[in-house]
């Protein structure tokens, strides 16, 4: 498509369905180049962001990243929120092709009374960006001067909630954990912490090794589950291999002496918020939050697909059960955002769920219904827009692991491609761009985004930056001491 210019490739958000498709197309196209935009001054979103402080192992792919930054042919531009500070539409002229991999910038609601924020309601993703240190929720300062936390939803997230709950501070002081997280948490009076989920046992999403390290915190307990919500061993015993162990862990942790610690943990099942309430002599002090009970399909109760209905009273009416909560978390999902300007662009945008309407592939749906028509592997067949490709989970929706992240950032890259290579006798760039090789790329780009006074960084700003909390982490005895605030990060450059 690009002659003996390079093929320019826009990657927007550096986390890692970024880095892992920017690694494919630099590692099987030579001709390719790619500008990475990110919002934040410095790179690799959720797995800086997200993944917890003392996860410090999951973070190793950042080696990975900062191994495919070093490639020529790699540029990264930090500090631009595109689609705010800088529209769509400007790139557009300059590239070959754009990859949207920004990834799921808001979370999901529960839509109960009182569920807004206040300094005892968050949310898990609020909460997980203010021990990370994500400047965007550096001001967060929740309330943990009560005993009791309830963390609504049973994945993995809500247990990193659990955990950083209620882990010895000791034991976290060495991570990258932001500074004033530490300070916060060791004065917590957090004793205990439900994590609660609408469904049963069999459907909670989260996983083993998540399980196994709350259950192994020193000095905490695990209340058992109760017996009449828990699959019989019959059950257990024909489940698939995970699944099996799991609920075993499960079943053993159930079966230890509760109560045996100062603080302790449980898993409550089958329960659907339903409201917030605070004290009516402190308003400020959360009190309980109250929720209705639910039941498992009866025909069907140890399926994981089974669904749930409010269970009733025999007087007819709804059951409900208040839990004490002096703070509440809702752990449900995070959600991605269509961009602003993506409808300029003819991008369709899928708000059910929360995706940009893509084939599987990473090619991107058109709006209108116009653009090249393609086959998908169903039979069906939708029009994409050359040139336009998704990653991530703004591609999948917000669920899934580094792991898989990497899998289906590799599966768009290829289609990128491959797409790049079947147009080398026709038109020209995919999205039209001129076919001299002046102004092209960040070059072209440049211009307007200093039009606009941004203060775009660099990969060597990030390596300061990076430098810089390196050093500060050492002096604290601990791997780096991340800069809570954007101010704070550009003042070191
Ligand atoms: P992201 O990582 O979110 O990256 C998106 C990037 O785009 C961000 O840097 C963002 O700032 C940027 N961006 C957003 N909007 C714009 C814009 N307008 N302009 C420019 N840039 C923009 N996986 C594991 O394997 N192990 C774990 O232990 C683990 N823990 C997790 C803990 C939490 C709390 C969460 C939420 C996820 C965890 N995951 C874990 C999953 C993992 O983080 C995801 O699979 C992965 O980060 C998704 O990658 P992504 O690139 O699609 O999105």
């Amino acid at each position: 498509a690009t002659g003996s210019r390079p093929a320019r490739v826009a990657i927007v958000g550096s986390g890692p369905a970024g880095f892992y498709a920017a690694a494919r197309l630099l590692s099987k196209h030579d001709k390719a180049t790619v500008d990475m935009y990110e919002k934040l001054p410095v790179p690799f979103g959720l797995a800086r962001y997200g993944v917890a402080p003392d996860h410090p192992e999951v973070k190793n792919c950042e080696d990975k990243f900062t191994e495919v930054a070093t490639s020529p042919r790699f540029n990264f531009v930090g500090n631009v929120d595109l689609g705010n500070d800088l529209p769509l539409s400007a790139l557009k002229p300059h590239y070959d092709a754009i990859l949207f991999a920004y990834g799921a910038s808001k979370d999901k609601e529960l839509g109960i009374p009182g569920e807004k924020a206040t300094r005892s309601v968050h949310s898990a993703r609020a909460f997980v960006g203010w021990y990370n240190g994500l400047p965007e929720h550096r001001d967060l300062d929740p309330d943990l001067t009560g005993e009791e936390a309830v963390v609504i939803g049973q994945g993995n997230v809500a247990l990193d909630v659990a955990r950083i709950l209620l882990s010895d501070v000791e034991a976290l002081r060495s991570t990258d954990i932001a500074d004033y997280a530490l300070e916060k948490l060791s004065k917590s009076k957090i004793k205990r912490v439900r994590v609660v989920g609408r469904r049963g046992p069999l459907q909670a999403s989260f996983t083993i090794k998540e399980v196994r390290e709350l259950l192994q915190l020193p000095s905490v307990s695990f209340d058992p589950i109760a017996k009449d919500v828990f699959p019989p061993e019959s059950v257990i015993n024909a489940l698939p291999r995970a699944q099996k162990r799991l609920m075993q862990l499960l079943a053993k942790g159930s079966a230890n002496d509760p109560k045996t610690s100062p603080k302790s943990w449980s898993l409550d099942f089958l329960l659907s918020p339903d409201s917030l309430h605070w004290s009516p002599i402190h308003p400020y002090h959360l009190t309980h939050a109250k929720f209705s009970r639910n039941e498992l399909d009866p025909s069907d109760p140890y399926n994981p697909t089974s669904k749930v209905t409010p269970k009733y009273l025999s007087s007819g009416k709804p059951a409900m059960v208040n839990l004490p909560a002096s703070v509440f978390f809702r752990s449900v999902g995070y959600k991605s955002l269509p961009l602003p300007g993506l409808e300029d662009l003819g991008i369709q945008f899928d708000t059910q769920r929360g995706v940009i309407s893509n084939d599987g592939f990473g090619r991107v749906k058109s709006l209108s219904g116009s653009g090249e028509p393609r086959k998908l592997p169903d039979g069906s067949v939708i029009t994409h827009l050359p040139g336009l490709y998704c990653a991530g989970w703004v591609k999948r929706g917000p669920t899934g692991v580094i792991a898989s992240t990497m899998t289906d950032a590799f599966t768009t890259a290829d289609t990128i491609i491959q797409d790049l290579t079947s147009h080398t006798s026709s038109a020209g760039s995919l999205l039209h761009a001129p076919r001299d090789s002046t102004g092209l790329g960040w070059d072209g780009v440049k211009e307007e985004a200093e039009r606009r006074g941004l203060r775009p960084t660099s990969w060597k700003d990030w390596q300061r930056i990076d430098a810089v909390e390196r050093e500060r982490g050492l002096q604290k005895g601990k791997v780096r001491d991340k800069f809570g605030r954007v101010e704070d990060m550009l003042q070191v450059l």
